[in-house]
């Protein structure tokens, strides 16, 4: 019988990679903690879309998980275009994905956090330990955390997000790219004179363009965006709530009615930024996952999915591979190839939407 090639692993991140990570190590045998930097799980987040490759692996990942999840989650059955000031498009009864529509739904990151935390023993996940720096050599890697203890593992994957301290560590790239819009996106109460129960609405307006989507629970999703030459991020909640109204003055009543009603403690503020792709992930005993790598505009709704293939590919590949490094530069190799896949689609869609406002404009 084969067995993995590490006995013990340290996840830096409890967002759902970490999280998902972990569940999928610990089924392998592994010895995976969580290392997060927050001090609680709170439920903050929005709306993230869950898609076929994504609901796959982590049904591989757990069976029966996509299950606890699709009870929580929602799934559109209409989809309607309409313009900042409220005439429509277009409107479809099918849902976005058809083919596929048992696994595409939509639902609140804090129950999709909370449910992959559950599925882990609570004494793995370690909440107020922000890692600061790593050292490895031949045998171990040792994390460091800002609270002053040591953890010394097999393998350190960093899952830290689009900000990654490991990464800043592990290749030292920089930053992640600003991609030119701001985002804010918040969970409210469902108001039917804005869309239907079923459906998802989608409203462009002038540099400007908004989703709204329900998520059950009698709970709507809302999500907007701007284009803008510089990121920013507001001083303060009254700020940013502020900021909303006023980048949006000119939309449809309904939609500023459901702004100004939204608690400013809860509008999510987001400059959208973007990892360029990478030649290599992983160094030595350290390797990298989710947006920590690959963050990529949520455009695409592929950010998580993505992300949770990156989870199960290098479960299977720590069990799967004689030794460390081989498992590690297989997993590099499919991982670039497939999430420079969906980079490069974006890529695509962003150029011909520019093709095709510049031939509209000429
Ligand atoms: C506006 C918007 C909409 C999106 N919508 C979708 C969607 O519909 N579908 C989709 O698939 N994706 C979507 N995404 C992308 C998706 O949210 C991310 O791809 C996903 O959350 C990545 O998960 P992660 O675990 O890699 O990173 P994160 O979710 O960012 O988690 C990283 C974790 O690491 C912790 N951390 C950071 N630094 C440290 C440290 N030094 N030490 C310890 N812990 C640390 C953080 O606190 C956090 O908990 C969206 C993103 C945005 C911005």
């Amino acid at each position: 019988m084969s067995k993995p090639v590490v006995e013990n692993v340290a996840i830096i991140g409890g967002g759902i990679g970490g999280l998902a990570t972990a569940i999928a190590l610990r089924k392998q045998g592994i010895d995976a903690h969580v290392y997060e930097k927050a001090r609680e799980f709170r439920p903050v987040g929005a709306g993230v879309s869950l898609k076929p490759n994504g609901l796959r692996c982590l049904d591989a990942i757990k069976p029966g998980l996509v299950d606890k999840l699709r009870r929580l989650g929602f799934q559109v059955q209409r989809t309607t275009l309409k313009t900042s000031t409220g005439e429509t498009v277009w409107t479809t009864k099918t849902p976005m994905m058809p083919k596929d529509q048992d696994l595409t739904f939509a639902i609140w990151w804090w129950h999709l956090q909370h449910i992959l935390a559950s599925e882990l023993p609570s004494e793995v996940i370690h909440l107020n330990h922000r890692c600061v720096s790593f050292e490895q050599n031949e045998n171990t890697v040792t994390a460091k955390f800002e609270n002053g203890k040591t953890v010394e593992v097999d393998l350190l994957i960093g899952a830290d997000g689009i900000n990654s301290r490991v990464r800043e560590i592990l290749i030292g790239d920089g930053q992640p790219t600003y991609a030119g819009s701001m985002c804010w996106r918040a969970i409210v109460d469902y108001r039917d004179e804005l869309l239907l129960p079923d459906e998802g609405l989608i409203i462009r307006g002038e540099q400007t363009a908004m989703i709204l989507y329900p998520l059950g629970q009698g709970k709507i999703n809302w999500s907007a965006g701007k284009l803008f030459p510089e990121s920013f991020v507001s001083p303060s909640a009254a700020e940013t709530k502020y900021r909303v109204l006023k980048e949006f003055c000119n939309w449809m009543k309904p939609i500023l009615e459901m702004m100004a009603a939204t608690d400013a403690d809860s509008i999510l503020e987001t400059p959208i930024c973007e990892r360029l792709p990478l030649k290599q992930w992983s160094y030595g005993r350290v390797t990298l996952l989710g947006d920590a790598v690959h963050g990529m505009s949520p455009g695409g709704g592929q950010g998580a999915n993505t992300t949770f293939e990156d989870a199960y590919e290098l479960a299977a590949y720590l069990y799967n591979f004689p030794d460390l490094q081989t498992a590690l530069t297989n997993y590099d190799k499919r991982r670039i190839q497939r999430t420079g896949l969906f980079h490069l689609k974006w890529c695509i869609r962003i150029a011909s939407q520019k093709l095709l406002l510049l031939r509209q404009a000429i």
